[in-house]
């Protein structure tokens, strides 16, 4: 045990804390104290990626949610808060073809998927324990003896079963679809990961026959058969739908067809536009609409088709200035706007420049009809989603995000979920290769050119015992993450653990991936188990510089949490991300903040000590019958009312107030006054209202200790060890004051 006389230097006191606490095995729910009697509150830690550091945007939602679960266990409850890591596909697999390609000059193909996915592990395991050991610096009441992963066994038996279940529904299908093509890194990416980057490029006015068209891309229109105008378009009403007008164009002469479609807007440019189903999602739409052809012109490379004639072979961006130039000698451009602002969509995860592209690929039908157990009648996966929200089953904080929610739920599309990378769950599905050869009768011959799907991998073709190969792809990261609430707890088996701890309490993450992640959960968790997971979703704002910049290397504003905690312990640090934020809302830091905080760590053991050594003698049992002067039963009325008052924030997770009126009453009322007013009277000759104030002091540091543990659990365990009786006891156990 540590002197009592010095400085409070967290360092000093929070491995050796966590140590205990891991020791007692609280963190554990049934290992709590009465643990039967217990009523369960769970949270799954949104599983942060496998091979990533702890930054400040975890350290956040690490320090609310071991707040909450703190709290809860204080309260009573059977807490159980379940650790994890994701495997991150996209992210993780870049990294380690950098590193590759760095070290050994290899790419993947290189070595092969089975020697690739080898060294993805390889480097996984290792990053695993790094993210484990910077979680527990923060003073994280995780249940490890349940941590999870999404690639291990469990789950992916979990991803498996979820797919044949969907697929056998009906929801699961493969079709050909416009999806965002990362050509850099060769694999389809959802319309969330994308990031828009806007770019000044020139727009040109190209004359199409009789009309004149803008763009931005003239490398795409070389197959462009079509030109579309809204209906109500006075300027073109003698042009009539299907009508078809011949033409001089970049390749020569062709036969354009006119399309009427309300889709396009009057306003912009000439109000006429010529489309590219292939590369064009909103040209798809049209296309798809009036069943026109859609031709490729780039192929998954990034090169022109040979559709582009003089050109093919050749990557867009290089083609571009040259296909100006001719379309210049052929009289075609009009006029070019320089100063033109493009959008141009930028994978988040791996940086390539997004070409739209049809390909066959695995979806989610997000509007099949299907019959809904709970509810018993007929919906989609999309009314459900829509369902459980608007009945309040689950609510979303703050209230606002609901409407971006709602929004985001009717322009929902069909979700694609095969991704064209190595590392992920590859996707269980089988291809029968030699069954037309066995095949008994024409019945075999049809189920065998039918995709197999099974849970359990097969090696032979279970109709005819032909040769069969798995398809390439595999899911994307959402499908694995969007079970986690209840994977987590032993799905597809009926687990003591599911039936107990499912559906979560709380859900507590940034409100950047509601869509992402959030709306996924509630999908999977609505068919699958015809249930919810989580009754409150609590969203958090992104953490900012103190000038409310976005932290980036490149502005150099990075503020590490684990350097924080190093310097000036994680308490501080937890502190210093709680106060100040409230939910949806961006939060400010700087570390002066955390510097701020890490005094007031030393208030709270300096007024202890005061506390504790002047108060020896005391036990719980005898100082209730010491009798309080009027004063100091005020003073224990107020504290009392204040925490209520907290208790009711924290229930409605409202915890920046909570932190900071603990924070304040601590310092400015309990350190500032109400100790020091005792002061004298402790010196005193009046022994009735010496052992009153002694008994007042007490009572009140004990409260406040507990009040501020889910806050500050380190310093706070710290002088509780102090206390004396309280050597063999936990302060993370103990009951909470109200
Ligand atoms: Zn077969």
């Amino acid at each position: 045990m540590s002197d009592f006389s010095k400085p409070y230097t967290a360092k000093e006191h929070e491995d050796r804390i966590y140590e205990r606490w891991m020791e007692s095995g609280y963190f554990t729910p049934e290992n709590l104290p009465d643990a039967k009697n217990r009523k369960p509150f769970t949270m799954i830690l949104p599983p942060p990626n496998a091979t990533g550091t702890l930054h400040i945007g975890h350290a956040v939602m690490l320090a609310i949610q071991d707040t909450l679960i703190r709290f809860w266990r204080m309260r009573g409850r059977k807490t159980l808060w379940l650790p994890g890591a994701d495997h991150a596909a996209i992210a993780t697999q870049e990294k380690v073809e950098k590193e590759l390609y760095k070290k050994e000059k290899k790419t993947r193909h290189d070595l092969g998927r089975e020697e690739f996915l080898h060294r993805v592990d390889a480097f996984v395991e290792e990053s695993r324990s790094t993210i484990k050991t910077q979680i527990r610096k923060m003073g994280c009441s995780l249940d490890w003896t349940r941590e999870a992963f999404t690639m291990d066994a469990q789950r992916s038996l979990a991803v498996r079963t979820a797919f044949v279940r969907m697929y056998d529904a009906g929801l699961i299908y493969r079709g050909h679809r416009i999806v965002n093509w990362d050509p850099k890194l060769q694999t389809t990416v959802s319309d969330d990961e994308i990031e828009w980057m806007e770019e000044k490029t020139p727009f040109y006015y190209l004359k199409y026959g009789p009309f004149t068209i803008g763009t931005a891309r003239p490398e795409t229109k070389f197959g462009d058969k079509y030109v579309v105008m809204h209906p109500d378009d006075e300027r073109y009403k003698q042009y009539k739908h299907g009508q078809t007008i011949d033409l001089e164009w970049i390749g020569g002469p062709i036969t354009a067809t006119v399309i009427k479609d309300r889709a396009i807007d009057p306003e912009f440019g000439t109000g006429v536009m010529t489309i590219t189903p292939w590369h064009d999602t909103a040209d798809f739409d049209i296309a798809e609409r009036h069943k026109l052809n859609k031709e490729q012109i780039i192929d998954l490379q990034g090169k022109l088709l040979p559709i582009a004639g003089a050109f093919a072979g050749e990557h867009v961006t290089k083609a571009r200035p040259k296909i100006v130039e001719k379309l210049k000698e052929k009289g075609l451009i009009e006029k070019v706007d320089e100063n033109y602002i493009h959008r141009i969509a930028i994978d988040s995860r791996g940086g390539g420049t997004i070409e739209p592209q049809i390909l066959e690929q695995w979806f989610i039908s997000v509007s099949a009809k299907l019959w809904s157990v709970s509810s018993n009648e007929e919906t989609t996966l999309k009314e459900m989603m829509q369902r459980v929200v608007e009945n309040g089953q689950i609510t979303i904080l703050p209230k606002r995000f609901e409407k971006i929610y709602f929004h985001w739920i009717n322009n929902l599309r069909d979700w694609c979920i095969s991704r064209q990378l190595w590392y992920g769950h590859r996707i269980p599905v089988w291809y029968c290769v030699a069954c037309g050869k066995n095949a008994k009768n024409e019945q075999d011959l049809q189920k065998c050119t039918r995709p197999i799907v099974s849970i359990e991998d097969l090696t032979a073709c279970p109709h005819c015992g032909g040769a069969i190969r798995q398809d390439p792809d595999t899911l994307d990261t959402w499908f694995s993450s969007g079970l986690w609430t209840f994977s987590t707890l032993g799905y597809p088996e009926k687990t003591n653990d599911l039936e107990q701890y499912h559906p979560t309490d709380v859900l507590e993450t940034g409100y950047d991936i509601l869509f992402f992640w959030v709306a996924r959960m509630i999908l999977m968790t609505g068919f699958l188990l015809g249930d919810i997971p989580f009754h409150t979703v609590y969203l958090h704002g992104l953490v900012r510089d103190a000038q409310g910049r976005k932290m980036s290397k490149s502005l150099g504003n990075i503020i590490d949490p684990l350097t924080m905690s190093e310097k000036y312990g994680a308490d501080a640090t937890r502190l210093s991300l709680l106060i100040g934020n409230a939910p949806g809302n961006d939060l400010k830091m700087s570390e002066d903040k955390i510097r701020g905080y890490r005094n007031f760590a030393n208030k709270i053991w300096n007024a202890s000590r005061f506390v504790i050594t002047n108060t020896e003698e005391f036990s719980p049992a005898t100082t209730e019958k010491i009798n309080l002067t009027l004063r100091d039963k005020k003073i224990l009325a107020d504290v009392e009312r204040l925490s209520k008052e907290i208790t009711k924030d924290i229930e409605n997770f409202r915890l920046y107030l909570a932190a900071e009126k603990t924070y304040h009453y601590f310092w400015h009322t309990f350190a500032d006054n109400i100790i020091e007013e005792a002061k004298p009277r402790l010196k005193g000759t009046d022994t009735a209202d010496k052992t009153s104030a002694e008994r007042m002091l007490y009572e009140t540091l004990i409260t406040l200790l507990k009040l501020l543990h889910p806050f500050m659990p380190f310093v706070t365990e710290a002088v509780w060890e102090k206390v004396p009786n309280n050597k063999d006891s936990l302060l993370m156990v103990e009951k909470w004051p109200v």
